[in-house]
């Protein structure tokens, strides 16, 4: 029942504004509302909270359905913010944010990166330097998805710059509204993923509540990451896998329909056997992927597991949209074919959330 509310939902509200997001590179501003209003946001998070009270199977199919549509619409990062103040904000302050978050009224963007951090958070350089019951932050962040319409932001910074390395990292929230200092930049030229904004961020001597700090003392920041990160990973797998699915499904429809010395390129051994290959392996990921997501929901998925899962699972989504948009021939280039707009879209998914060279990193941990 959940599924089919979604669908409708996405079908209706979002899917025909597509091609206008992809112009003004990112959604109109009353999306977020709209789609607070229909239940699709924080669908995971306990409903004392304002949340949908859900488990993670509910994210999914929220991610499953905006990918079988085509939709690009940050609620993954939305429901990863919600997920650090779950974790880690005090009981009042999850009061405070998370149900305006729930709502829409309130967009959430993760800022880690910046021009000298992005698979080494050790170079982050933003600070947040405490002065009496403020952090006074200056810096600037790059790559923030969803930077434009972020109204709360979960911000990494480094609280004390004399300790080397990630000890001296921190995470604080920043509510942006009215904000003296805070500045966001255009919106970045992408390859892909053009109805997502994503956005440069700039700090200058931004005061934040000191109690907006997450955790109980400075310096817990890396390891509020590498808890949440598997959460992170596990969204672009759901993503991964469901966006290889759809690119099977409409290169089937495609071979039959398009001919080629005289017959339907189906008929060909070769695409037959491309899709054969690509639609045994989008089965693997998704039987992997459900696997993840039972591990997930019981509280047994471990981060190496998470990493394997984002890595295969995007590494699979590439292949078997390149696949599909050759089995498309010169209209798959086009962008005005889904599977062009797939493949763009996609190559993203092997960068960020940790690129997957720093997936097999951590994975190897473990041998
Ligand atoms: C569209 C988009 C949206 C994004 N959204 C966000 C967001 O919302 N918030 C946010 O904070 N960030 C976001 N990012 C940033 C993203 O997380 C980073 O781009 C990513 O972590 C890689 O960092 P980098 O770009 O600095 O690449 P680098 O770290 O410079 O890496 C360059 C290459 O070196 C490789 N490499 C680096 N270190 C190692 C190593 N130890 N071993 C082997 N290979 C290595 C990498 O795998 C990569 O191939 C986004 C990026 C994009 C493109």
């Amino acid at each position: 029942m959940f599924r089919t509310t979604v669908r409708q939902f996405i079908q209706k509200e979002f899917a025909p504004q597509q091609a206008r997001w992809r112009q003004q590179h990112g959604p109109d501003a009353d999306a977020w509302t709209r789609a607070g209003g229909a239940g699709i946001l924080l669908t995971d998070v306990p409903d004392a909270y304002g949340g949908g009270g859900g488990t993670f199977a509910y994210e999914a199919v929220v991610l499953e359905e905006l990918a079988r549509a085509g939709v690009h619409f940050g609620s993954s990062i939305q429901s990863i913010v919600a997920h650090y103040i779950l974790a880690y904000a005090t009981e009042e302050q999850k009061h405070h944010w998370l149900p305006r978050m729930a709502r829409g009224e309130l967009v959430g963007a993760i800022a880690m990166s910046e021009p000298a951090a992005g698979s080494d958070l050790q170079g982050i350089q933003t600070t947040a330097r405490r002065d009496g019951q403020c952090y006074v932050i200056n810096g600037s962040k790059t790559f923030v998805t969803n930077g434009s319409h972020a109204s709360i932001i979960c911000l990494a910074v480094k609280t004390d710059p004399k300790v080397a390395g990630l000890k001296g990292l921190s995470l604080i929230i920043v509510e942006t509204k009215d904000l003296p200092g805070y500045r966001v930049g255009g919106s970045l030229d992408k390859i892909g993923m053009h109805a997502q904004d994503t956005c440069e961020l700039f700090f200058d001597d931004v005061r934040v509540p000191a109690a907006n700090l997450l955790g109980p003392t400075e310096g817990k920041g890396f390891s509020q990451m590498m808890e949440r990160l598997p959460y992170e990973r596990l969204t672009v797998g759901v993503t991964a896998v469901a966006t290889a699915e759809r690119a099977v499904a409409i290169t089937t429809k495609y071979v039959k329909e398009r001919t080629a010395f005289g017959k339907p390129l189906l008929e060909f051994q070769n695409t037959r056997f491309k899709l054969a290959e690509c639609k045994t392996e989008a089965h693997i990921g998704r039987v992997f992927l459900d696997s993840c997501i039972e591990r997930f929901i019981a509280g047994q998925l471990d981060d190496v597991t998470a990493a394997m899962a984002k890595y295969w699972l995007t590494d699979c989504q590439c292949r078997l949209v390149d696949e599909c948009l050759q089995l498309h021939g010169g209209y798959g280039y086009m962008m005005e074919y889904p599977i062009g707009r797939m493949w763009a879209d996609s190559r993203v998914q092997r960068i960020y959330a940790g690129t997957n060279e720093i997936m097999k990193e951590l994975i190897s941990w473990s041998l």
